[in-house]
């Protein structure tokens, strides 16, 4: 068996193996990537990126990605944002493009918590904005994965301007009688929530999913009251009607198909 060669302080070698964040248990990478991201011993959710969401939804080769060399200005020329952007391996918090999923063609927009914290700024609302115009052409299905900790301070109110943008384009599809699938996951904050995630036809989440406005602590802090247990995970939204489904990572895909499937008969 190969060995790599570089530990990290606990002299875990990297790249064979993952420590699990909630139960700190060692996890081969092999068995959590099959279990798709998800702890085989305790159940705890590992965040994925834009391409492994891709990769776990989409049919193996029939993905074409839309806009992909699109990189944000620096409208506020804040300090350090676009040296700061552009250091990540990937050029921006969402991917967008088209698919084949369960059979149905479908257009999709996946965030990525990994790039600026999922933040929403002038491209991330511009590609979701072009994906729903082109799901609107091809007359297809549109579906987005959030991820996100709410609009980008570096670009101000052109940020702010994308919540009314995305909404105004998926005003046009629900107009066009196309549907909108919402896929808000662990976390979905901010304007993000305030916009799209949360305007879908159906939305459907995963287990103990953090979805909200503001976060726990500011809000216990304005009105001065505890919150009730689970506040804002996905369970306890369901309940109280923002979340239509919760369903386990592994069930995601078919509960995808089902609802295509309701949605092309109707
Ligand atoms: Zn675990």
């Amino acid at each position: 068996m190969p060995v790599h060669p570089s530990t990290d302080k606990k002299g875990i070698p990297h790249g064979l193996w993952t420590k699990c964040k909630k139960c700190e248990q060692i996890i081969f990478n092999k068995d959590l990537e099959e279990n798709l991201k998800v702890c085989p011993k305790c159940g705890y959710y590992f965040r994925l990126g834009a391409r492994e969401r891709i990769n776990q939804l989409i049919e193996d080769k029939t993905f074409t990605e839309h806009d992909a060399d699109m990189i944000p200005g620096d409208p506020l020329s804040f300090p350090d944002y676009a040296k700061r952007s552009r250091a990540y391996s990937i050029k921006e918090a969402v991917v967008t493009g088209e698919g084949k999923l369960g059979g149905f063609g479908v257009m999709i927009a996946v965030m990525d918590f990994e790039f600026m914290g999922g933040s929403m700024g002038s491209v991330v609302g511009e590609k979701i904005t072009r994906a729903c115009e082109k799901a609107i052409a091809k007359k297809l299905p549109f579906i987005i994965v959030s991820s996100s900790g709410g609009a980008r301070m570096q670009e101000g109110i052109f940020s702010l301007m994308q919540m009314a943008k995305t909404s105004a384009a998926l005003a046009r599809l629900a107009d066009e009688g196309l549907p909108f699938i919402s896929i808000p996951t662990d976390p979905t904050t901010g304007g993000v929530t305030a916009s799209f995630a949360m305007l879908g036809d159906v939305i459907v989440s995963e287990p103990r999913a953090l979805i909200g406005f503001a976060g726990p602590r500011v809000i216990e802090q304005t009105i001065r009251q505890q919150l009730p247990e689970g506040f804002q995970l996905s369970e306890f939204l369901v309940q109280h009607g923002m979340v239509d489904i919760v369903v386990e990572r592994k069930e995601m895909k078919n509960t995808l198909i089902k609802l295509l499937t309701f949605f092309s008969a109707a």
